[in-house]
């Protein structure tokens, strides 16, 4: 079973955001980033399930600017097999609804049992793309997963919701979106860095997809915490 697995480059969990001056938005200029830490979570999951020898291939996305490439074989180096970018002009912003779109598309060329996402990027804080995926592709979705369990033709989710823990059970090829205690992520090795520097890389852009990633949303204004 093939596992895809999107993750986003967002600004580093440690990094204090600043507000640009014009309220605009949050000032990205030289910024660390890194990949967000629920898809750190999504990417280690998929290597446990390759490890028990229910997956076979793990195929990490990125939808963002040439440097997600760095995102990307960051994945590889913990162990993922290929990586596809699908690369936009430095500034764009895509929207979680143009993002599971493409993700559509490219779910639909891959065919994998399972798509795992991080439950939220921590830059938006939309926590939408699972579900709009799902919807998408008419697949469940095991949404704040913090136990995953793939049995035959089906997958056993175990949720994080405010009055505990609930189990679903979802017909793959299905959706799972990860919360933090589900795993705790691996860091890669040096050798695992290296190695992951020959592993293939596709650049893709979202016309090769025929999805249009126009905003739809405006941003009013953004503005410091108090
Ligand atoms: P969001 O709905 O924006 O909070 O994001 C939820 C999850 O969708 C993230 O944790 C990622 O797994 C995935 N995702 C969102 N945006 C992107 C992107 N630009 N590239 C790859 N994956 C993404």
């Amino acid at each position: 079973m093939k596992v895809l697995v999107p993750v986003k480059r967002v600004i580093d969990y440690n990094v204090k955001p600043r507000v640009k001056a014009d309220g605009t938005g949050v000032d990205l200029a030289n910024v660390k980033m890194s990949m967000n830490p629920f898809d750190e979570i999504a990417v280690e999951e998929a290597i446990r399930l390759k490890e028990k020898g229910v997956a076979t291939e793990i195929v990490v996305v990125s939808i963002g600017v040439a440097k997600a490439q760095e995102t990307l074989r960051t994945a590889l180096a913990m162990g993922a097999d290929r990586g596809l970018l699908v690369e936009v002009d430095e500034g764009t912003v895509v929207e979680p609804l143009a993002v599971a779109k493409i993700l559509k598309a490219i779910a639909t060329e891959e065919a994998p049992g399972l798509v795992i996402l991080g439950k939220q990027a921590i830059d938006d804080d939309a926590n939408q793309t699972g579900q709009m995926l799902a919807a998408l592709l008419g697949w469940g979705q095991g949404t704040f997963a913090s136990k995953v369990e793939v049995s035959g033709e089906t997958v056993a989710v175990t949720r994080e919701v405010d009055g505990g823990l609930e189990t679903v059970s979802l017909k793959l090829p299905a959706i799972v979106t990860t919360d933090l205690r589900l795993n705790e992520p691996r860091y890669a090795s040096l050798p695992n860095i290296m190695k992951a520097k020959s592993k293939p890389l596709a650049t893709k852009t979202p016309a090769d997809f025929g999805v249009d990633i126009a905003p739809r949303l405006e941003t009013v204004s953004v503005a410091e915490p108090a």
